[in-house]
């Protein structure tokens, strides 16, 4: 592998993941990537309940992942560039606690993510038998919306994200959803566009009964197709046998979609890097 980055990683600082950040080091370095980005949870409304959330004490939880971080830059220097970022869930439920979460430290690379509706579970745990889906994913779009449009952040990250867990809850047609939505889609890469922000793909569906990357191809190209220029590229691994997984169809992907480049952040800038 030449130069890439995975951006999109959790370690035992969040919640669900289980690998030390140097342990995601370590495995980083074995399969040749020349960056990581730790981007543990942080689900900002969250942060009211403290250590009462059914996540832990999530302040507590980045704050020591960005030590973890710091600490793996030095041990790691001349091999591997080491990353401080967050995957900052719901950044539009409540602007306050958004506000505090980003003040936690000085990252490099804020991944946006929403995964749930305000008052609503996690996509994860929704019975799609029991709902009406369309009007559920409508009003996720639109969220993504607000969020593409108003929030502080450098990549939005997995792009029909409930559409992993639909496909194994249900027969519905994800294209079917996908052109009922197809015009929110399209403000929503406006918005990025605009506002110089990347878009995330994610390897993690190619691996699910979805057997796509989040977002898949068709909707890359559309964002391309747009004036899009800002690709970041992750796994969302969990588990270091995960990391980087799916990169060689993935990086395929974003060149066949017309990108030359995926990008890097760093002290929330972004720095292209040839593909
Ligand atoms: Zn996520
Ligand atoms: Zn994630």
């Amino acid at each position: 592998m030449n130069f890439y980055c995975d951006s999109h990683l959790h370690s035992n600082n969040s919640f669900d993941g289980t690998p030390t950040v140097k342990e995601i080091c370590e495995k980083a370095i074995s399969l040749g990537l020349s960056a990581v980005t730790v981007t543990d949870h942080m689900e900002a409304p969250e942060i009211l309940l403290g250590e009462k959330s059914e996540y832990g004490d999530m302040v507590k939880q980045i704050k020591k992942s960005v030590k973890d971080v710091e600490s793996c830059q030095d041990i790691y220097k001349n091999k591997l560039t080491v990353l401080k970022g967050m995957e900052l869930g719901e950044p539009m439920h409540n602007i306050q606690l958004t506000k505090q979460a980003l003040s936690i430290a000085d990252f490099d690379f804020i991944l946006a993510s929403v995964h749930n509706l305000k008052d609503e579970q996690d996509f994860y745990f929704i019975d799609y038998s029991q709902i009406n889906v369309n009007e559920l994913i409508t009003r996720y779009f639109i969220e993504l919306l607000d969020t593409a449009q108003n929030a502080d952040f450098d990549s939005l990250a997995h792009l029909t994200y409930p559409f992993r867990y639909i496909c194994e809850c249900t027969d519905l047609d994800i294209q079917i959803l996908l052109q009922e939505n197809e015009t929110v889609i399209e403000e929503i890469f406006k918005a990025l566009i605009s506002r110089g922000k990347a878009l995330e793909v994610n390897t993690s569906g190619l691996f699910k009964k979805i057997a796509s990357t989040l977002p898949d191809a068709e909707l890359l190209k559309k964002f391309k197709a747009l004036g899009g220029k800002y690709v970041t590229i992750g796994s969302d691994a969990h588990q270091t046998e995960n990391i980087a997984q799916g990169f060689g169809v993935g990086l395929e992907i974003i060149k066949k979609c017309g990108f030359d480049h995926i990008t890097l952040y760093k002290n929330r800038k972004p720095n292209l890097i040839e593909i």
